[in-house]
């Protein structure tokens, strides 16, 4: 019979070893212990909503582009989230056509993303910018408007237009 393996504790408050995620009992010190450094349990909530919020969604999408962290970006996204051009051309569909699309881009070490605006409503965020790129003859930069609808703390849809 293999043995079991074990990992460590995911609690972050021991150094015990287990087979799943926590240690017994660990789930429970773990939800105990958040709730405590949060200030209590309207304070986490309140936490979490502020980290699902569609501006803050976007800004790490933002950070993780220009990072070109590919795994922290698609985080950002839904897993079946839909790139689009504004004449509805679709760009990518899904983790894994976005994950290949933003793979060849994030290669370019000149990649860079520079915000001039950003707008929100609601669960719409509108991100004017200029990005960065190596082109076919050299640098380039093009203006760049990106509508991003965000549903629970993930971009749902991205709708862009380019300047060229
Ligand atoms: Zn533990």
């Amino acid at each position: 019979m293999p043995a079991k393996r074990l990992k460590p504790c995911q609690c972050g408050l021991c150094t015990e070893s287990t087979q799943g995620d926590f240690a017994p009992g660990h789930d429970q010190k773990l939800r105990i212990h958040l709730e405590k450094a949060a200030g209590g349990l309207l304070q986490l909530k309140n936490l979490l909503a502020s980290v699902q919020a569609p501006e803050h969604v976007i800004n790490r999408q933002l950070v993780a582009y220009n990072a070109r962290d590919l795994v922290a970006w698609i985080g950002t996204y839904a897993s079946d989230a839909i790139q689009k051009t504004l004449s509805g051309e679709v760009l990518a569909k899904g983790h894994a056509a976005l994950r290949a699309r933003m793979k060849a881009r994030m290669a370019d070490p000149a990649l860079h993303a520079k915000l001039l605006k950003r707008s929100v409503m609601g669960q719409v965020v509108v991100d004017h910018e200029v990005v960065t790129e190596t082109g076919p003859n050299g640098i380039e930069h093009m203006e760049m408007v990106c509508v991003y609808l965000v549903e629970d703390g993930v971009i749902r849809s991205a709708t862009f237009h380019r300047s060229v």
